[in-house]
């Protein structure tokens, strides 16, 4: 099946008079004849459902759908994008352990790495996603468990190359994980590139109508725990929290990853969504590889026309083509990038607050990649305690906007920041 069929078809195939759509099992446990029934379940003997914590089926059919998006052989859905970035790196790195992160990342993803799970005991190195052979190599230690990046940064939008990281990953015997929010598996699928594990919070595009957060994690089933047992304990010696059972040996590459995910971190750390929310979560993805088409489609007469404006100073879109990453872009993500741009309005902090006010389609919010077109001011809103010079610092200028094109007609969304941009 071609993307747009998976969309709509992948993870569910109704049998005789059964629902047409993945049911809503909104169901915290599950019946049986016999104890002997759920203990092969609990010994992970068998296949099935016993409590909603650690599996549910229409959370399992959506992720089935969204492992078929990407093309990989199992995936589960966790309660928001970052309990997915967490449960996917503390899979694999613990106490002691060090994990290499691109700095181009989501900033809650930065927080959860370099604040909270450092207090956990898990190191981490930042490189520069367009940083030297020499610097990346310098950056893998001994304890190195994995390599961490964004397909598409949110919010400064760099691409990142995901076939150069997954070869220096793969050299040192460690995984590739990549947050694939932003370009979705409509635009890029970072397993055809190398990478092992992708992550998703679903509360972007997947979803795409401000209803429901979320997050996914995708297995390739291609990397080889058992060819590095000494780095990957918890995958490739036995879990005696689940009866001395070596996830590796007994589900193969395909499926000890995520198995291991759902047995152990799931069941301690609890971030399970629920039913109804992956039921929402599938209407989007219904509509994902449309929705996702036009996005880009608006986006780039949005970029082109700040382009050409007399009050806009400069602007970042990797699908256009005065961007440093348009040809990065071309390779990964040939039909189209995203709907997100950031641009800076002549003028400065005042300038772009008074622009901001003046709009009248496009929502002020804190939230990107749905179908509303939306902004954000960050010197005035979410960094709004620091001074312009901190600002500069930290990579977020005093007149930088971000812009997340939505759906509605184009010259709706172009006559809005025509206006605006004349106030
Ligand atoms: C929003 C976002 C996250 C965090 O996801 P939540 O669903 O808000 O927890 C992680 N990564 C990227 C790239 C994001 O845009």
């Amino acid at each position: 099946m071609e993307q747009e069929t998976k969309c709509i078809d992948a993870g569910y195939t109704p049998k005789n008079g059964e629902p047409r759509m993945i049911p809503i099992i909104q169901s915290t446990t599950f019946k049986y004849d016999t104890s002997e029934d759920m203990g092969k379940l609990f010994d992970l003997e068998a296949d099935g459902y016993f409590y909603t914590r650690l599996q549910n089926p229409t959370n399992d059919m959506v992720a089935k759908k969204i492992a078929a998006l990407e093309g990989g052989t199992a995936a589960m859905l966790v309660s928001s994008g970052q309990a997915a970035n967490f449960f996917a790196v503390f899979n694999i790195a613990t106490a002691g352990d060090h994990v290499i992160a691109s700095t181009s990342i989501y900033g809650g993803t930065f927080n959860l790495f370099n604040v909270t799970m450092r207090k956990m005991g898990v190191d981490f190195t930042f490189v520069d996603p367009d940083c030297s052979d020499e610097e990346l190599e310098a950056a893998f230690k001994p304890n190195t468990k994995a390599v961490f990046g964004e397909t598409i940064a949110n919010p400064s939008l760099t691409v990142f190359d995901i076939e150069r990281f997954a070869k220096a990953a793969h050299a040192h015997g460690v995984p590739l994980i990549v947050d694939n929010t932003f370009a979705t598996p409509i635009n890029c699928r970072p397993f055809e590139w190398g990478c092992d594990i992708v992550t998703h919070s679903t509360t972007k595009y997947m979803d795409g109508h401000d209803a429901t957060v979320g997050g996914a994690i995708v297995d390739s089933g291609k990397f080889d725990w058992m060819a590095h047992k000494d780095k990957f304990p918890g995958l490739t010696t036995p879990d005696d929290s689940y009866h001395g059972i070596t996830y590796a040996e007994k589900f193969g590459k395909e499926g000890a990853y995520i198995t291991k995910a759902t047995a152990q971190l799931m069941r301690d750390f609890g971030s399970t969504p629920s039913p109804m929310n992956s039921y929402l979560l599938n209407l989007g993805l219904e509509s994902l590889a449309v929705r996702v088409q036009r996005h880009c489609e608006n986006a780039r007469k949005v970029a082109e026309f700040l382009e050409n404006n007399e009050h806009v100073s400069w602007v970042n879109y990797p699908g256009l083509k005065s961007s440093k990453y348009y040809g990065r872009a071309k390779k990964y993500m040939p039909n189209g990038t995203c709907g997100v741009i950031s641009f800076g309005v002549k003028g400065g902090r005042e300038a772009a607050s008074r622009f901001m006010s003046s709009l009248k389609l496009a929502i002020i919010a804190t939230h990107v990649a749905d179908a509303h077109t939306c902004v954000l001011h960050p010197a005035t809103s979410t960094h709004r305690q620091l001074t312009d010079d901190e600002l500069t610092a930290c990579g977020v200028l005093p007149d930088m906007i971000r812009l997340s094109v939505g759906i509605e007609n184009v010259n709706d969304i172009i006559a809005d920041l025509d206006n605006a941009l004349n106030a």
